[in-house]
C-alpha cells in the first residue's frame, strides 16, 4: 500500500507530487489519447471537431487545447441517454446521473478501469483530509443515481476505513448511529451537516458525546463562515471536496489540511478558467468559469466541459507537498448567480455576511421578484429567539444593520425579513436557497 509508506499522509506521492514539466508531458500524452478516443467513438465530438476544422493530430501542445470546441450540458442532453459514451454499453459496468439540480439529469457511464480510477482519486482527497484505515466513515449522502455516496464509499473502503453506508434522511437515527458506532468521519453536504448539528442541539447532544474528527463536505457551494460554524458546532475539521457527475463525481478536487483551496487532480483532469460570456481563456489567477477535460476516462470522456462553476486556480506551491493546482471554493454556478439591477450576486456572498452577524442563524432563503421594472431581492433569515421576540425598535435596528452590511458588500440593496427560529426547511441533500419569482 502506497499510503503506508508515507505515513498515510499522501495517498499517491509519486503522482501527487509530480514536477510541472513531467506533469505536462503526461497530460499531453493522455490528452492526445482522449482526443483520438472521442474522435473515433463519439459522433457528437467528431461533428464538433469537424465544425471547428480541427482533428486530434492538430493538437501538438497543451496550449492547443484552447482551439477545441467546448462541451456543454446541452450537448449531453441532446445525446441523452447514451449518445456520449465512448465504449459499447457491454463494457459499461456502472451508470449514474447528475442530481438534476438545474434541469433534466444527464447520464454518465463507467467501465471497470473508470471505477478503479475514481476509487483511487477519492482515496487521494480523503487521505489529504486526514482519513486513515483507523477511521469509521459515516456516509450521509443519498445512495442512488447521485455520484456522491458511491464515490466516497469505494474511496473509503480503498483506504481501509470502516464504512457506514447510512444514506440520507432520518436525522435522529443518523445521530444515534454516529454516537453508538463512534463514527469519526462525516460525509455529507454542508447543509445537511448543519441540519444534523441543529438537531443535536435540540436533543441536548453536544459534540463531545460523538467521536467525529473530520467532515468531508461537498456537492454544493458553502462559505468560509459556514466552515467555521460546522467546525465549532460539530467539533471537527471541515474540509471541502469538489466534483460533478459529468466529469466523474467526487474526486475531481479536494482540500488538504492546509485548507487553502482544493488540489485538482491534474494527472487525470486538465482545468481551464474562461470568461463565461466570451469563452476566452483567462490568465492564471483569474476568476471565471471552470472548464475541465478528462484525460484518463474511458467510457465517458469529456473535452472542455463547461462546469458553469465560478472559481479561481492557484498555481503557487502548497505546504503539504502536493504539486497540483488548487481551486478556490466556488462562488456558485453561473445558474445560481442572481443579477439584481444589473449587479451579479452569488448566494455564498450573502451567506458570508449573514453568518458574521451575531443573532443570525445559518438558515436563509433568497427570494427575487420584480416590482414594476425593478428587481427586488428579499433575504429571509432565521434569527435567534432573543432577537425574534425583542421589541420592535431593536428588531428594526437589527434589520437596518443587516441591510447596510449587505449593501456595502454586494453593491445593491436587499430587503431583510427576519423569520422565527427553526421555521425554515432543513436540507437533506443539496440545499435550494434561491426562489426566483421573475422566472416563474
Ligand atoms: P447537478 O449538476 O444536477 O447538481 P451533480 O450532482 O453532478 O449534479 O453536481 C455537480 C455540481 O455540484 C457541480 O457542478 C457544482 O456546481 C456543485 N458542487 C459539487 N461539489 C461542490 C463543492 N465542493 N463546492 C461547490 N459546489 C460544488
Ligand atoms: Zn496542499
Amino acid at each position: 500500500m502506497k499510503a503506508m509508506k508515507n505515513g498515510g499522509r499522501i495517498w499517491d506521492p509519486v503522482s501527487e507530487c509530480l514536477g510541472r514539466e513531467e506533469l505536462e508531458l503526461l497530460q499531453f500524452t493522455r490528452l492526445r489519447d482522449t482526443l483520438e478516443r472521442v474522435w473515433r467513438s463519439v459522433p457528437c465530438y467528431q461533428q464538433k471537431f469537424r465544425q471547428a476544422g480541427i482533428v486530434p493530430q492538430d493538437v501538438r501542445s497543451l496550449a492547443d487545447l484552447s482551439r477545441l470546441p467546448f462541451t456543454t450540458k446541452e450537448d449531453l442532453r441532446l445525446n441523452y441517454p447514451y449518445g456520449m459514451f465512448a465504449v459499447p454499453l457491454r463494457e459499461v459496468v456502472r451508470i449514474h446521473s447528475s442530481s438534476g439540480t438545474t434541469g433534466k439529469p444527464t447520464v454518465v457511464g463507467y467501465n471497470r478501469q473508470d471505477l478503479q480510477t475514481w476509487t483511487e482519486l477519492v482515496a487521494r482527497f480523503m487521505t489529504a483530509a486526514g482519513v486513515t484505515e483507523d477511521d469509521i466513515v459515516h456516509i450521509a449522502f443519498g445512495y442512488g443515481l447521485f455520484t456522491g455516496a458511491f464515490g466516497l464509499h469505494y474511496g473509503a473502503e480503498r483506504i481501509g476505513a470502516s464504512v457506514i453506508p447510512m444514506s440520507s434522511g432520518n436525522t435522529d437515527k443518523q445521530i444515534m448511529i454516529m454516537q453508538d458506532y463512534r463514527s469519526t468521519v462525516l460525509v455529507s453536504t454542508p447543509s445537511y451537516a448543519l441540519t444534523l448539528a441543529d438537531r443535536m442541539e435540540k436533543m441536548g447532544i453536544g459534540p463531545e458525546s460523538l467521536s467525529l474528527k473530520v467532515g468531508l463536505f461537498g456537492a454544493e457551494p458553502w462559505s468560509e463562515e459556514m466552515r467555521r460554524e460546522l467546525e465549532t458546532r460539530l467539533g471537527i475539521v471541515a474540509t471541502d471536496n469538489f466534483g460533478l457527475s459529468e466529469v466523474m463525481g467526487p474526486g475531481v478536487a479536494g482540500e488538504c489540511l492546509y485548507k487553502g483551496g482544493m488540489h485538482l487532480f491534474e494527472d487525470h483532469f486538465i482545468p481551464e478558467i474562461i470568461d463565461p460570456d466570451t469563452g476566452e481563456v483567462l490568465p492564471p489567477g483569474s476568476v471565471g468559469e471552470l472548464v475541465i477535460t478528462s484525460i484518463t476516462k474511458e467510457a465517458f470522456p469529456v473535452v472542455r466541459y463547461r462546469t458553469r462553476d465560478i472559481t479561481r486556480l492557484d498555481y503557487t506551491p502548497c505546504s503539504c507537498g502536493r504539486t497540483f493546482v488548487r481551486m478556490a471554493k466556488t462562488m456558485g454556478r453561473t445558474d445560481d448567480m442572481l443579477i439584481i439591477k444589473g449587479v451579479n450576486v452569488f448566494p455564498t456572498q450573502i451567506e458570508e455576511i449573514l453568518f458574521q452577524v451575531e443573532g443570525c442563524e445559518p438558515h436563509y432563503l433568497l427570494v427575487v421578484d420584480r416590482e414594476g421594472a425593478m428587481d427586488v431581492l428579499e433575504v429571509q433569515v432565521e434569527v435567534n429567539e432573543a432577537i425574534f421576540f425583542d421589541e420592535m425598535k431593536k428588531q428594526r435596528a437589527f434589520v437596518d444593520l443587516l441591510e447596510k452590511r449587505l449593501f456595502s458588500t454586494l453593491g445593491v440593496g436587499a430587503r431583510v425579513k427576519l423569520v422565527e427560529p427553526s421555521s425554515m426547511p432543513r436540507h437533506e441533500g443539496k440545499a435550494q436557497r434561491v426562489i426566483d419569482r421573475r422566472k416563474l
